[in-house]
């Protein structure tokens, strides 16, 4: 059983990525003593990346992982508790909720803060994980810096994979958009923009079936299907970006919360205030269109003030 230092906490965080840690460093610095369930990836996205040279203060860069144990160490500093666990059930009905964790330990909370992130949705192959930041990314801001005058590949056809490929051509010499189907999901504009692009083209119909190349020297090729004649072939690139959709992870809010189509969770508009008073939502649970480390942060910061002036109000 996770072993908490209460049953019973004024403010309990879900997620450990850079909304959950900023969301903590100020609740702690509040002296509401949080707790912050850092879920299944401790630090969230940015651990799965390495260089983060876009977060602000860092003139140098900083490594992903290197950043958020820096946040989670001043969280600490001013007093947040953190588990390396999994919140897996949790009863919104009436205040206080009743959390559960994955390991069946039960407490309380007057507010929840969740900040439980979104995760890419993968291909579900063996070398695609194996080569994730090392030639395969989920994120053309964070990384496509590395693949400059490179060849690369972008996988979807939605509007994430128009906005990734246009990027990459900052930098990269070619980025080939690789659809499995004739036809794109995305809308118009951005669709547009990608075939007026001339370092963008087009695989049709066809599906990545495998990565090839080693951590050491990234991507060297992948395997494509073309999924009307099933014929199977190599396909050169240096890297591969994944862009095929997110996941929230909400599933364990599902019925709770208010949430669009997609699972993310609708947040009152200009603050942190999800459909039931006392929780709040921050980073990429709610947030589809920016989903930076530095726009998390922000949110996760809205989301302490938003819980701190709430149990302000209920003492009252
Ligand atoms: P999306 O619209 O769900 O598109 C996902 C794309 O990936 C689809 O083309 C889909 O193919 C493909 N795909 C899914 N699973 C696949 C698999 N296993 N193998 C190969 N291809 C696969 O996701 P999104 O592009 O991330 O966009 C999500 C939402 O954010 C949308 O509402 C979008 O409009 C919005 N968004 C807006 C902007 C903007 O306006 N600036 C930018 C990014 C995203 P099929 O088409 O065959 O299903």
């Amino acid at each position: 059983m996770a072993d908490l230092n209460k049953e019973h906490y004024e403010v309990t965080i879900m997620g450990s990525g850079p909304a959950g840690l900023t969301a903590g460093i100020y609740t702690a610095r509040a002296d509401l003593q949080p707790v912050i369930f850092e879920g299944p990836e401790p630090g969230g996205q940015l651990t799965t990346t390495t260089d983060v040279e876009n977060y602000p203060g860092f003139a140098e860069g900083i490594m992903g992982p290197d950043l958020m144990n820096e946040c989670r160490e001043q969280a600490e500093r001013f007093g947040a508790e953190t588990h390396m666990a999994l919140i897996d059930e949790a009863d919104l009905s009436e205040r206080p909720f009743d959390l559960k964790l994955e390991d069946g330990t039960a407490f309380q909370t007057d507010s929840l803060i969740v900040a439980s992130g979104a995760r890419a949705r993968l291909l579900g192959l063996e070398n695609e994980s194996r080569l994730m930041g090392h030639g395969v990314s989920t994120c053309a801001t964070c990384d496509g810096y590395f693949f400059r005058d490179q060849e690369l590949a972008v996988v979807g056809g939605g509007d994430s994979a128009m906005e990734e490929a246009t990027f990459l051509t900052k930098f990269a010499s070619k980025v080939t958009v690789i659809h499995r189907r004739d036809e794109l999901r995305a809308s118009e504009i951005m669709a547009q923009r990608a075939f007026d692009n001339p370092k963008v083209e087009f695989l049709w119909s066809h599906e990545v079936v495998d990565v090839i190349g080693e951590p050491e020297d990234g991507v060297e090729k992948l395997k494509v299907i073309n999924n009307k004649t099933e014929e199977v072939r190599d396909f050169p690139v240096d890297g591969l970006f994944i862009a095929i959709g997110h996941i929230p992870n909400t599933e364990v809010f599902e019925g709770q919360l208010e949430m669009d189509d997609d699972g993310y969770i609708i947040t009152e508009p200009d603050s942190s205030h999800t459909s039931i008073p006392g929780v709040f939502a921050t980073g990429d649970v709610q947030d589809k269109t920016y989903r930076q480390a530095v726009t998390a942060a922000g949110s996760g910061c809205k989301g302490a003030i938003d819980a701190e002036r709430f149990l302000e109000e209920q003492a009252v």
